[in-house]
């Protein structure tokens, strides 16, 4: 997958401008990388579509190339469909908060209780399980050693206090299902209401289809305990059929939030774009383990990235972004088109951007094309780029424009100036000659590929 959109972009990259039909084959192999991350048809298309309009309108970025631009929308569209900001549980005005879980059996409801319970009590809160998932007895068992686990309290039916129990247990059948889980949630919010505990996480039943009778079990769990929250809980792994369970969820329980679990397989997470598309519902958790503490909130910019899997351009390009002035870009720009010479301070401007993107030679790495300036640059660390700095800062205004006027006493000078050895004066030098022999290259080549100010 990974493979075939870099392909893409790379051919993108080497031309000046996105064409019509530039867009319509970077659409054709989006399609297939989304679909190869399992992301439902028909977000596939709704998704392609947004993409393909934003890059043919007028919204064309200055500081991008073509390849960068696409790279940008795909992943500014992908965000923002995935819930752009991250959402936050909605406490209730008067605690407790109560958060139920939905979602099909196995998708991680009873292990993603405790971890939620974990990570608010982490945060001062003091969250109480309820095990209303009575259709199997271990269930009751399994919210009991996650809530152990987690070091918070588990409001169970007790055996002989709900009907049937007993038998379930002897029967170990748990297909019928018993005592009322309807009754067991209510009770176990007032429970928590009575501890005075600020958060109540309702486990709820799952089947490994959906079901008509769960599902309306869970929807009058619902109706009887009026959550703040109702969490839909589904497994990254469940590909294409995601949509589909996202779906009857919504229409037979509704749900206010969707966790994400599993996450630490290789799902490649597309059933986040299809459920997050289908019910416009944000993500706001992702499970990534069996352990109590593998949970985070869910950052779309990161799931981005992941169906993507580009996080090495993307993060570049963001930083790109935010290093580069437009002036400074745009005069720099100019100053290549008329062949003016690169001066000292162009120099120094680039190094300054650089500097400002972060990790030098990470960046170096990372960046598209980069390699022809790498010679220059590269024997320069964090901070031998302050003693570079200050060598030119000590240069005159006439130096730093015409450098091959920089002669002896001119090197001793500037050496004293800024505390360093005339020979590191003399290294500059002869860098800064090869970085400018370089762009008069570039020139001659034609055109200015990769960023301006950055040659590409
Ligand atoms: P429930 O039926 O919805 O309550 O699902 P469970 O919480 O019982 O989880 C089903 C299985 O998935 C269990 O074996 C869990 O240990 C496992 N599981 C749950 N969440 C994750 C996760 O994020 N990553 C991994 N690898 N396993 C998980
Ligand atoms: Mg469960």
């Amino acid at each position: 997958l990974s493979d075939r959109l870099t392909d893409t972009f790379r051919h993108l990259r080497s031309k000046g401008r996105i064409t019509e039909s530039d867009v319509n084959s970077t659409i054709r192999d989006i399609r297939v990388a989304l679909l190869d991350a399992d992301v439902a048809l028909p977000v596939v298309r709704h998704f392609t579509g947004a993409v393909r309009e934003r890059a043919l309108g007028a919204e064309v970025h200055e500081a991008l190339n073509p390849a960068q631009q696409v790279v940008k929308i795909v992943n500014d569209e992908l965000v923002t469909i995935l819930g752009g900001e991250t959402r936050r549980i909605a406490f209730a005005k008067q605690p407790p908060t109560v958060i139920m879980l939905a979602g099909l059996q196995g998708s991680g409801k009873t292990t993603l209780a405790g971890k939620l319970a974990y990570w608010l009590k982490d945060q001062g809160h003091t969250p109480m399980l309820v095990a209303a998932d009575l259709q199997r007895p271990n269930a009751v068992t399994q919210l009991q050693v996650v809530g152990e686990r987690a070091g918070v309290p588990v409001y169970a039916p007790e055996r002989g206090n709900v009907s049937g129990y007993d038998a379930a247990i002897e029967s170990r059948s748990g297909t019928q299902g018993f005592g009322d889980p309807i009754a067991v949630a209510r009770q176990g919010v007032e429970e928590a209401r009575r501890q005075q505990r600020d958060v109540v996480i309702v486990d709820t039943a799952g089947r490994l289809a959906i079901d008509e009778a769960l599902m309306r079990q869970a929807s009058d769990i619902r109706t009887a305990i009026d959550p703040d929250e109702v969490l839909f809980v589904i497994d990254a792994m469940i590909g294409q059929a995601a949509v589909e369970t996202a779906d009857a969820f919504q229409r037979g329980v509704d749900f206010t939030g969707v966790v994400l679990t599993k996450l630490d397989g290789d799902a490649r997470g597309g059933a986040a774009l299809s459920v997050a598309q289908t019910t416009g519902r944000p993500i706001m958790f992702a499970s990534t383990g069996e352990g109590v503490k593998e949970f985070e909130v869910f950052h779309p910019d990161r799931m981005a990235s992941r169906i993507l899997d580009m996080g090495d351009v993307l993060t570049l390009i963001e930083q790109a972004e935010r290093a580069f002035d437009r002036r400074q870009a745009d005069e720099m720009a100019r100053k290549f088109m008329a062949e003016e010479d690169f001066t000292f301070d162009d120099f120094l401007q680039q190094m300054a951007a650089i500097k400002k993107m972060g990790n030098l030679k990470s960046m170096l790495g990372m960046m598209p094309g980069m390699n022809q300036m790498r010679d220059a640059i590269n024997a320069l660390d964090e901070r031998e780029f302050d003693r570079v700095e200050a060598m030119v800062r000590s240069m005159t205004p006439f130096e730093r424009t015409h450098p091959k006027q920089i002669n002896g006493s001119r090197r001793a000078r500037i050496a004293r100036g800024s505390g360093v050895q005339v020979s590191e004066v003399n290294a500059l030098l002869e860098r800064f000659t090869e970085a400018q022999k370089m762009m008069r290259q570039m020139r001659r080549g034609g055109g200015m590929p990769g960023m301006p100010g950055l040659p590409g």
